[in-house]
């Protein structure tokens, strides 16, 4: 049994035709001999609709709730995409998460899976049926819905595909992984092959195009995926693991995240214990944190700064405030008009120079850098958020348009 895993985002259910033109793709790959399992996302914009319903009532509503209402997004969906299959002369079953099932733990709003239940998919495949499987959410041990944080049906595609031991195919609005967001670089570059840890790198800095957790299950795993458009026929983009990469490029795309809030705590008592108190309090409210900058004290005193999703912002602000009281600092400051570029690329291992000329291009554009953050395959730099296309643009051009950095084949 060859069993594909096919995944449909929003913009590819948006409305009742694009899920008619979704099953038709379905349709083909049953015809071509596939046992597939679909995934789908909720229609587009849906779960940021739902979620801005909760938050006119209480601007931090519980997450348990939030968790029952945004679930329901993918639960219509998948109902109108089985009813569509049907129609088509698919014999289609719908399921929730819970109906798989796929277990998380009990973290709302970005619970991680534990377990999936397969028997109920490979009876259904056994019996010619196509089970469309609602992205996005699960459930827990005691019956709890979850879901599996933004972007999740990417990660829900690719948990099946690895537990069924099938491929992946992510259906999209764009043609693949670009060098790029197209839509801020209309010239970006499709990318025909990426390594797992750079599509990492790429997504946790901000290219929604396939969820940061998707990829590292799939690099934990081994799962291929095949990311490509719901509207055309065009080859995508392969994720891979390295190995598999020919060509690496020093910088292989440029991100922009500006979905990042920085939190500041002025004047803090420079003594051990600060930081620890700090983010454990975070930690402990399951708020991922990001970048960190301590500033060089001065008489006993230093400002502390990080950045934090900007949905977390609210929570951690209330957490830092309660800690700053605690341990005597002047203040608490939040802003949200900061963006973060960054450039990626497995390339970069052993180059050198690529930091010094991400700060050239900034400078020339007269943009202030407000913290810098690397790892071996990636420089990120902090600043306003009125800047960060300028930027993209910018260093897309230095260095993917000229691409005069020179390429190193992995082959004899
Ligand atoms: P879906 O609803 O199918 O999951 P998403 O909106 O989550 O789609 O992700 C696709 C979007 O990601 C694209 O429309 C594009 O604007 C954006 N994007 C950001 N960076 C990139 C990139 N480097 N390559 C491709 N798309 C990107
Ligand atoms: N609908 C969810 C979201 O908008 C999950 C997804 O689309 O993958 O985040
Ligand atoms: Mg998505």
């Amino acid at each position: 049994m060859r069993i594909l895993v096919l995944k449909f985002g929003g913009t590819s259910v948006g409305s009742l035709e694009r899920i008619h033109n979704a099953s038709k793709r379905v349709l083909e790959k049953i015809r071509e001999g596939y046992k597939v399992v679909v995934v789908s996302s909720a229609m587009a914009g849906e779960t940021d609709r739902l979620i801005n319903l909760a938050r006119q009532i209480d601007a931090m509503p519980s997450e348990r709730e939030l968790d029952m209402l945004v679930s329901t997004g993918e639960q219509q969906a998948v109902a109108l995409f089985a009813i569509t299959l049907q129609k088509l002369g698919v014999p289609a079953v719908s399921l929730c998460g819970w109906q798989v099932p796929i277990v998380s733990d009990e973290v709302h709003t970005k619970a991680r899976i534990k377990k999936i239940g397969v028997q109920r998919l490979k009876n259904l495949l056994a019996e010619g049926y196509t089970p469309v499987v609602a992205g996005f959410q699960g459930v827990t041990e005691s019956w709890e819905i979850t879901t599996l944080g933004r972007g999740g049906s990417d990660l829900s595609a690719v948990a099946l595909a690895y537990a069924l031991g099938g491929d992946c195919e992510i259906y999209t609005d764009v043609e693949g992984v670009f060098t790029t967001d197209p839509r801020i670089v209309p010239n970006a570059r499709k990318i025909p092959v990426i390594s797992y840890e750079e599509m990492l790198e790429m997504a946790s800095l901000g290219a929604k195009v396939m969820q940061a957790r998707s990829i590292e299950f799939a690099m934990k795993y081994g799962v291929r995926i095949h990311v490509r458009s719901s509207f055309s026929d065009k080859e995508g983009t392969w994720i891979v693991p390295e190995e598999e990469v020919m060509e690496k490029s020093v910088v292989r795309a440029i991100t922009l995240e500006r979905n990042e809030s920085r939190i500041t705590i002025v004047r803090v008592p420079d003594r051990p214990g600060i930081a620890y108190q700090v983010f454990k309090a975070l930690g402990d409210a399951h708020i991922v944190v990001d970048m960190i900058v301590q500033n060089v004290s001065h008489q006993g005193y230093t400002d502390l700064s990080f950045t934090v999703n900007k949905s977390d912002a609210p929570k951690a602000e209330q957490i830092v405030r309660k800690v700053a009281q605690s341990i005597g600092a002047q203040e608490v400051v939040r802003d949200d008009r900061i963006a973060k570029v960054s450039v990626v690329g497995i390339g970069m291992r052993s180059s050198y120079g690529t930091a010094g000329k991400v700060f050239e291009v900034l400078y020339r554009l007269g943009i202030n850098i407000m913290a810098i953050s690397t790892s071996e395959i990636k420089i990120s730099c902090l600043i306003e958020d009125k800047y960060g296309e300028l930027a993209v643009r910018e260093l897309h051009s230095a260095f993917i348009e000229e691409g005069e950095e020179v390429k190193v084949l992995n082959e004899p």
